[in-house]
């Protein structure tokens, strides 16, 4: 069994909701293939225990976040960049080029939230493997990815 995890920082999940799509079809298959460790839209789990793959979604706004997403680095074989966010940044860091007055009146809410001066993508942080692009991905290309995966892993 190929054992893997869904992991979301700043993000609006719908990437992890692609995969659940995908379920739709690839339900019975994967059931005997892939053991889905941890995936909070449908289950809490928040050990993160060995895992072939870590599909990361979102981009990297806290302190907190970069240390769960070096956790997850250290316990996983593969770190997946799951759509644009964890890939590139898009779209959370659009705040990253706001002018001078926009950064002043959100300055306050930036620090309610904690949130670090710039948004990234989770590879300014640890090793990615490989990246699926796309806000959100696309089922078909997700299909084809995992294909892959489960070659590897099997
Ligand atoms: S890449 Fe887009 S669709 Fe995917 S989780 Fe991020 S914001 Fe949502």
């Amino acid at each position: 069994m190929m054992k893997i995890g869904f992991f979301s920082f700043t993000c609006c999940e719908g990437c992890t909701v692609m995969f659940i799509e995908l379920l739709n079809k690839k339900f019975f298959e994967y059931a005997s293939k892939v053991d889905i460790q941890n995936i909070r839209v449908l289950r809490s789990n928040e050990t993160i225990g060995s895992l072939d793959i870590a599909f990361v979604e979102g981009a990297i706004s806290t302190q907190s976040e970069v240390k769960k997403l070096k956790e997850i680095r250290e316990k996983s074989q593969m770190v997946v960049a799951l759509g644009s966010g964890a890939a590139n940044g898009y779209p959370s860091n659009q705040r990253n080029s706001f002018d001078e007055t926009r950064k002043k009146e959100i300055a306050p809410l930036v620090k309610k939230l904690h949130q670090l001066d710039e948004i990234s993508p989770i590879s300014k942080f640890v090793k990615v493997d490989d990246q699926i692009n796309g806000c959100p991905v696309s089922e078909d290309e997700l299909a084809v990815k995992m294909e892959g995966y489960l070659k590897k892993f099997s």
